[in-house]
């Protein structure tokens, strides 16, 4: 068989497609992509001519078969999505389940991904999160998931558009109250800006400046305190023994 690429694109600035990305997408047979429109000006910015097709949300199911069928006559193809990491909030699973089941080997070429990106810059713990991706867009069903998501100790990792940011944070404030937030916009982007506040605050501090709400946002929530979980248990014993001594 030919092989499956799983190819990292930007998530905005072009200087982050790889060396070894650039090569891929130039090298294979095909390169399979979710907006064929938008991918086609990402490779024409690099002088790529491989031919496209399109693999998105709604043609992912019926169109896997038959790409699973020409990798395993031979054909190698490429997946990407219109920025980062595909798969990751983005099309391919069906793809990639189906090719493996068909012993087609599946090759990662990493590179840039909004949800890894905003964790390294927050500052908030980055020793275990969960990423939740976007969360419901109905009003009650997202309260409902941000209530069940209170208890976490680990670093929540969120994905949300400028249409409901204003939304979410008023909910992110009210189930999270006290905890650190960390907002990160338009990573890699011209106006990249990145804050870390309580939850409480998140709504007032959109509302300051009408270009916070615009973009493309992570939000991260730290996970609830638990010095038990959180402290070695090495420092834990530590600290109580110290605290008898004379
Ligand atoms: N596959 C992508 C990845 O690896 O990050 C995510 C695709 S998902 C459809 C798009 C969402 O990713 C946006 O709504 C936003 O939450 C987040 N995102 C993408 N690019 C971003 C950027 N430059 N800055 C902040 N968030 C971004």
């Amino acid at each position: 068989p030919g092989h499956l690429y799983i190819v990292a694109t930007p998530i905005g600035h072009l200087g982050d497609l790889s060396p070894r990305a650039q090569a891929v997408l130039g090298a294979v047979d095909r390169i399979l992509a979710e907006d064929t429109r938008n991918s086609r000006a990402l490779l024409a910015h690099f002088g790529i001519a491989t031919r496209l097709g399109a693999l998105h949300e709604h043609n992912e199911s019926t169109a896997s078969t038959p790409l699973v069928q020409e990798l395993v006559a031979g054909a190698s193809l490429a997946l990407i999505s219109d920025a980062g990491t595909p798969l990751v909030s983005d099309p391919g699973f069906v793809l990639v389940r189906e090719a493996r089941a068909a012993g087609v080997p599946v090759i990662a070429v990493p590179g840039p991904c909004a949800a890894i990106a905003a964790l390294s810059v927050s500052g908030l713990p980055s020793d275990r999160f969960v990423f939740e991706g976007f969360l419901p867009a109905k009003a009650a069903a997202r309260r409902a998931r941000l209530q069940a998501l209170a208890g976490e100790a680990r670093t929540l990792v969120l994905y949300e558009s400028s249409h409901r940011i204003v939304e979410a944070a008023a909910d992110i404030g009210a189930v999270f109250g006290e905890r650190s937030v960390c907002l990160a916009r338009e990573l890699t982007k011209l106006y990249e800006q990145s804050v870390v506040l309580a939850a409480h605050t998140l709504p007032a501090w959109l509302a300051e400046d009408a270009h916070r709400t615009r973009g493309e946002f992570v939000l991260l929530i730290a996970g609830t305190p638990d010095d038990d979980r959180t402290e070695h248990d090495g420092e834990r014993v530590l600290r109580l023994l110290l605290r008898e001594l004379p």
